[in-house]
């Protein structure tokens, strides 16, 4: 196989997402409202338009880099696979620092700023992806491992297609053995909550596994529903607020008045919720502040001992 023939998924899975949605609204367990699914479609579209206008910055990037290769991969099946795996962690990786680090969480709230979950969520995306840098999670791959450009960006579409079906109450538990393995609703879910206990949790892209070996998996539990959203929600449904309301919060915080350089910096980069004064919560003191007022639950999934 050629490498310019492999296809842009994202896009040839455009009319399975409509048929699929419609499917789940038809199947009438699914809360759906108007402007909350028009946000996310409007954010889903915007999303792949920006990637086609801008996509090609980090392409060109990788692109140069893959000439430094160290060693040169081939396009058989075998590698495609070993390329979706490996990807799949460089997935995990770059989600753990959208939720831990507020340079990348100001595009990344938007996809969690819905307090609905239905699979119209699943599209509600960033529009400034491109412009972050996180395509150079991507650079190792490329230069150790000599995997092109175009396989990582067909294996990273064929990771975003997966994470589709995931974003839906419609399904409650896939077998055991899926479930210890794969990403899935109910793993999902946990990770859109915003109750204390769910926070920074379930990173996956398709396998679960790597929560499970880097000790970020949190199980739905049945006794605490999961509450969908930000801990703090925007009140909005206006895709330019829902795409930059978190960048302007950022700009204002490093810029007040009265900082010292490292405070500034800490703004851009560090945990969302951290402040120079403390007077507000990461996602640590959280959790921490739920468990003393409720110590019984100490040390049970997602909360300190
Ligand atoms: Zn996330
Ligand atoms: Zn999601």
């Amino acid at each position: 196989m050629e490498l310019a023939d492999l296809p842009d998924v994202v896009s040839l899975a455009v009319p399975f997402f409509v048929g699929a949605m419609v499917l789940e609204l038809l199947v009438g367990r699914a809360h759906y409202t108007t402007r909350d699914t028009a946000a996310s479609l409007a954010m889903g579209v915007g999303n792949l338009v920006i990637g086609i206008a801008f996509g090609a910055i980090g392409y060109g990037v990788l692109l140069a880099a893959w000439s430094w290769r160290l060693v040169d991969w081939g396009t058989g099946v075998g590698w495609i696979a070993l390329a979706f795996v490996l990807d799949d962690l460089r997935y995990y990786v770059y989600h753990r620092l959208a939720h831990t680090s507020r340079w990348l969480w100001w595009g990344h709230v938007t996809h969690h700023s819905s307090a609905c979950y239905n699979l119209s969520t699943a599209l509600r995306q960033e529009w400034t992806g491109p412009f972050n840098g996180a395509f150079l999670l991507r650079l190792p791959l490329v230069v150790l491992l000599g995997i092109h450009p175009l396989m990582l960006a067909f294996v990273g579409g064929l990771n975003l297609v997966y994470q589709f079906w995931i974003h839906t109450e419609t399904i409650g538990r896939m077998p055991t053995w899926f479930e210890a393995v794969f990403n899935t609703p109910s793993h999902h879910r946990v990770h859109h909550g915003s109750n204390p206990r769910y926070l920074d949790a379930n990173y996956a892209g398709v396998l679960i596994v790597w929560d499970r070996m880097f000790g970020t998996f949190v199980p739905e539990l049945a006794e605490e529903p999961v509450r969908y959203g930000l801990v703090k929600n925007v009140a909005t449904h206006s895709p330019l607020r829902l795409a930059f309301h978190e960048l302007v919060a950022l700009a204002r915080d490093a810029s007040a008045p009265g900082l010292t350089p490292l405070e500034r910096i800490r703004y851009v980069f560090d945990r969302p919720g951290w402040s120079h004064d403390g007077s507000r919560r990461t996602a640590a003191a959280i959790k921490a502040g739920w468990v003393a007022h409720h110590p019984e639950e100490a040390g049970t999934p997602g909360l300190p001992g």
